[in-house]
């Protein structure tokens, strides 16, 4: 609602476009709101420590652990994403600890950022940007010692979908004694993921991705092995003390002033994705990370029809896709071009990727409209603006079409 309000012709500034552009986000995190969230937002004028609220929070709570596909307890934390990484470091190690860490972009150096801030000890698996650490080199690098593995379920920052469930199985198998610390902010809702079944520790997710809410909330899966490991652990901690927030949930309260109004959006987002599922929320869940597969072909298949490169060919996140702009061009041209023309807002690479990728982002409320009008948009940057050499209008259309009715003709 307040996007309409924000855009028009005023922020113009090429000039020669006279159409109305409405702001929309394929970024990333924060993405695209679900109105019915944010009319319950609005409506959360709600204290915490009501029967009121209560009632809030037990039902948010039991249906996030239908969202994530868990018998474990899920718990709410009122931060931004990296809040819930911290408390998986603070919560589940002590200092000294050996921990290894599955790293290939940004936020796999944030564990070993965080896993260091809390005196661990810090093994590293890395990958270039743009791949995925093999298997084998994980073997290798765990040890007896090891206390945890930390990795992403997708990296957001190179657009790269990680094996969640190759690395459990290799930690079952090696009798390792090590949690298995995921970091699905942006793999839940885009990437099939079964926690129990595969044996992972802690699943970290938050609310500005796949669940179309504002930035604000975050939350992890914790295994029954996990809360019996932070039972012996002393790194510090206060505001992010896992225990207390269980305890506190039990009784349907949060242990301080949560974001009321955000878990209300939650609540609305989660009843949202449960219709989509004919009122079955794993069903739910199953058509949004489907969704966002699809998405994600057609943009692989328009870009590359392009002639762009994909950053990762190998193993792409369908969460976002990140792109190689033409040789010689630097991809903030794009972003911008996006952003000024249609009002588009895709993201740069991070840190030194600067420059160097464009990501487009497919996670939460994203549909084939939305689809369809990025990459019509993108022809218009790649003739207008790249004037790219045997580029024609239509091409990507075309090519992400056929992705489109080949999945649905395959009844996928
Ligand atoms: C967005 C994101 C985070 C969390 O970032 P915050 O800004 O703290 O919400 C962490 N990991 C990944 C993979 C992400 O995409």
């Amino acid at each position: 609602m307040v996007r309409e309000l924000e855009t028009g012709l005023e922020e113009n500034t090429k000039g020669h476009e006279t159409m109305i552009r409405k702001t929309r986000l394929f970024t990333p995190g924060p993405t695209p709101l679900l109105p019915a969230a944010q009319f319950a937002m609005a409506a959360a004028d709600i204290h915490h420590r009501t029967p009121e609220f209560r009632a809030l929070y037990t039902r948010v709570l039991a249906q996030m652990k239908e969202f994530v596909g868990t018998k474990n307890d899920v718990i709410l934390l009122s931060s931004s994403g990296t809040g819930a990484m911290e408390a998986s470091v603070s919560n589940l190690t002590s200092p000294g600890d050996r921990v290894l860490v599955l790293s290939a972009g940004k936020f796999g150096e944030r564990w070993s950022a965080l896993a260091k801030a809390f005196g661990c000890q810090v093994d590293l698996v890395s990958a270039e940007y743009g791949k995925t650490f093999k298997l084998e080199d994980v073997k290798a690098a765990l040890k007896l010692e090891t206390r945890a593995v930390f990795m992403q379920a997708t990296e957001t920052s190179t657009a790269v979908r990680h094996d969640v469930q190759g690395v459990a199985k290799l930690l079952h198998e090696s009798g390792s004694e090590a949690m298995l610390i995921v970091d699905a902010i942006t793999g839940l809702g885009t990437t099939h993921l079964d926690m129990d079944a595969w044996g992972v520790d802690v699943l970290v997710g938050g609310s500005q991705k796949a669940v179309m809410i504002p930035p604000g909330l975050s939350y992890l899966a914790v295994s029954e092995r996990a809360w019996e490991r932070m039972e012996g652990t002393y790194n510090p901690r206060y505001y992010f003390d896992l225990r207390k927030e269980r305890k506190n949930a039990k009784n349907g309260e949060s242990a301080y002033t949560p974001a009321v109004a955000l878990i209300a959006a939650l609540g609305a987002a989660l009843d949202y994705i449960a219709a989509q599922g004919g009122g079955d929320l794993a069903k739910g869940r199953y058509q949004l990370v489907e969704n966002a597969e699809t998405i994600s072909a057609m943009t692989r298949a328009a870009v590359q029809a392009m002639g762009l490169k994909l950053f990762a060919p190998d193993s792409p996140a369908s969460a976002a896709t990140a792109v190689l702009p033409p040789e010689g061009v630097d991809s903030g041209v794009i972003v911008k071009d996006l952003k000024s023309r249609f009002a588009a807002v895709i993201t740069n690479g991070q840190g030194e990727m600067k420059g160097q990728i464009f990501r487009i982002a497919h996670l939460g409320f994203f549909d084939y409209m939305d689809t369809i009008a990025l990459i019509g948009a993108l022809e218009q940057v790649a003739v207008g603006t790249l004037k790219l050499k045997g580029f024609e209008f239509g091409k990507a259309l075309i090519a992400a079409q056929k992705v489109y009715a080949d999945k649905i003709n395959s009844g996928k």
